[in-house]
């Protein structure tokens, strides 16, 4: 993807043709003219004309092999805007769908990240435009990935502004959707803007480490090729895959800047053709090298929350080198990068990614009825909804989603005010633990109850993690100070 190109109109037709033979492509090229038009005489920062920009979206959309629809209003989606045409126009001549496509990128407004309270009124316009239809998001990132493409340009203030609201808020967004690509792109394309010096460090230790790598890589990937095909299994493909730069970032300070301890920046990939053979080609490679210990990940049983399945695995392979291998479908690779726009994807034989509806409505609800409702606590939006998230379950094997460092208490009050109010201990996986203990993804999580206890501990705030127990918590210090005779007209407890 990120062709290098020139990207022009034709190109553009070109590339949808590829993916997409049947679509009607006159539209596309209709959509161009309109714009172009309406856009006469605008110029962008960089002094290119305007067009050059919804055409370079819908470029970044075309290599992803996203539903023509959605190009086709991304060549729109500044029109209404900032030119004369209206939304009815574009209604007029493109239909409804298009039009509702553009209205909400209309919605959601042009660059305007000015401190705190603009930030939580783009939040907020992004989360109605996602309920509305979350086409409009992808189109968004789209926009926005090519306008911090330029972002040289714009005066430096403006442009690390632009580039903090975009690791900040849009990629979180795009990680909690799954939409890889998207995410690494955004956060990529902003680290040189928002941390400059450890942008550039980054960049170097990856660089070094990297280099002089691929002789080995490529021979462990032969090894690994051939003693799958001499058990049988068929291999779609096995290719290696550099970290990202902000994600190799993340995963450093995670692990306190010691970088030998981040072992996958280089992964191989093997791409089978069902979930058995995933299975299989575990088992072969296991047999092949020693697994490293504690390092298996099967998210293909415990899929992560936004979705992501794959089996993950490092093993001491040649030389006793440390080396990480991931092993999927070609499908759950498709939905591993594009996430919820896998939808909207054309895979090589030009179908979709089958929709799983239910799970995706669910999300997006949770989403909604999360963010929504908290908008006025931009921590709690933080904390909650942007970070990482981890996994757990009850031991009835629910799985309960929460942000990373949760604790039982955390746990307790997800799964009941009550239950939080009146924990007194926690079982993690078969052992007594402190209420403050830090969960780990897959942990089982028994509370211990008492029902007799009068309320939560008060010094739990101090390690709580998620906004609920936090307010619950919180709330009951507060009815503590209360005088007796407003506790009791006040409703419930
Ligand atoms: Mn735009």
């Amino acid at each position: 993807m990120g062709s290098k190109q020139k990207e022009t109109i034709e190109g553009l037709i070109e590339k949808v043709k590829d993916f997409c033979p049947e679509h009607d492509t006159d539209i596309i090229k209709l959509a161009y003219d309109f714009a172009k038009n309406a856009h006469e005489g605008q110029f962008r920062k960089s002094g290119e004309p305007y067009i050059v920009h919804p055409l370079a979206a819908a470029h970044i959309l075309a290599d992803m092999r996203i539903d023509p629809v959605i190009i086709t209003a991304t060549l729109l989606h500044d029109v209404p805007e900032d030119t004369e045409v209206t939304l009815e126009e574009i209604e007029e001549n493109f239909g409804a769908e298009i039009a509702s496509l553009v209205r909400g990128i209309t919605k959601l407004g042009k660059l305007k990240y000015r401190g705190v309270e603009r930030y939580i009124e783009n939040l907020r316009k992004m989360f109605v435009a996602m309920a509305e239809d979350i086409r409009c998001m992808i189109i968004k990132f789209a926009d926005r990935i090519h306008n911090l493409r330029t972002l040289g340009a714009l005066p430096p203030q403006k442009a690390y502004r632009i580039a903090l609201e975009s690791l900040e808020i849009y990629a979180p967004i795009a990680g909690r959707l799954g939409m890889e690509w998207m995410k690494s792109e955004l956060q990529d394309l902003s680290f040189k803007y928002v941390y400059p010096k450890e942008y550039g460090r980054i960049k170097q230790l990856r660089e070094a480490k990297i280099t002089g790598k691929e002789k080995y890589y490529s021979e462990v990937r032969e090894q690994a090729e051939t003693a799958l095909k001499d058990a049988g299994v068929n291999i779609i493909s096995v290719g290696g895959r550099n970290k990202r730069l902000y994600s190799f970032y993340q995963k450093l300070m995670r692990k306190n800047n010691e970088v030998n301890k981040v072992h996958d920046l280089i992964a191989l990939r093997v791409i089978v053709p069902t979930v058995a053979d995933c299975y299989a080609t575990l088992g072969i490679l296991h047999k092949l090298w020693k697994p490293m210990i504690g390092r298996f990940k099967d998210y293909i049983a415990q899929p992560k929350p936004n979705g992501y399945r794959s089996l993950h695995t490092t093993v001491f392979a040649e030389n006793r080198q440390i080396v990480e291998f991931q092993i999927r479908t070609q499908e759950m690779d498709d939905e591993a990068q594009y996430g919820i726009a896998a939808h909207w994807h054309y895979d090589e034989n030009g179908a979709h990614i089958p929709r799983r509806e239910v799970a995706w409505a669910q999300e997006l609800a949770r989403i909604q009825k999360d963010v929504l409702n908290k908008l006025s606590d931009l921590e709690a939006i933080k904390i909650d909804f942007l970070e990482t998230r981890i996994f757990v379950f009850t031991p009835k094997g629910d799985v309960i989603d929460l942000p990373e460092g949760s604790t039982p208490v955390d746990f307790a009050y997800h799964i009941h005010t009550e239950v939080g109010n009146t924990c007194t201990g926690s079982i993690v996986n078969d052992k007594m633990q402190s209420l403050d203990t830090e969960l780990k993804n897959g942990d089982v999580i028994e509370i211990l109850v008492d029902k007799h206890r009068k309320g939560p501990n008060e010094d739990w705030i101090k390690f709580v993690k998620t906004s609920t127990a936090k307010s619950h918590i919180r709330s009951y210090q507060k009815q503590r100070r209360l005088p007796k005779w407003l506790k009791s007209v006040l409703p419930g407890k």
